[in-house]
């Protein structure tokens, strides 16, 4: 696997030195397996007020699967709802785009060092380690949201 090494770096950083790891207190608790891995993540987020106050985590497993939870500590706490959901779908297009999105300075300013990841996506087998933890927030995110009864979609007429 080539990756650009500045972005290898930071992945081995946020690897090495995890933003937020450990689970707190959360709203919702979700487990996510990756089986063709072996990657593993509990994780838990906390709303507050439609603020994400907290995204607390444990796992095991490959590099970019535990690097990716980091990045998304760093990068989602303190988002409003909406602001995380579009981020969220920003990563999700740039890891399923089988590497041919270069990430531009807009997608910079969005995905920080998320961006870090876009050589993944050339790699099939490796971008579901890195959208381990990020699926799991979605799932997490999208239980909070119902049990708060803010789910706008599921508003009965
Ligand atoms: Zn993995």
């Amino acid at each position: 696997m080539k990756l650009d090494s500045m972005y290898q770096e930071l992945i081995l950083d946020h690897y090495k030195h995890p933003h937020g790891r450990g689970l707190r207190e959360g709203d919702v608790e979700v487990h996510h397996v990756n089986p063709t891995c072996g990657d593993e993540i509990t994780l838990r987020v906390k709303y507050d007020d439609g603020t994400l106050t907290d995204v607390s985590y444990e796992g095991q497993g490959c590099s970019i699967s535990q690097a990716s939870a980091s990045v998304l500590n760093e990068l989602m706490v303190g988002k409003q709802v909406a602001e995380a959901q579009k981020t969220q779908e920003t990563f999700l297009e740039l890891m399923q785009s089988k590497g041919k999105i270069e990430p531009d300075e807009a997608m910079e300013e969005v995905l920080e060092d998320a961006v870090a990841f876009a050589g993944v996506s050339k790699y099939p087998a490796r971008v579901k380690c890195a959208l381990l933890s990020w699926m799991a927030w979605k799932d997490a995110t999208a239980q909070a949201l119902e049990a708060l009864g803010d789910g706008a979609e599921r508003k009965s007429a």
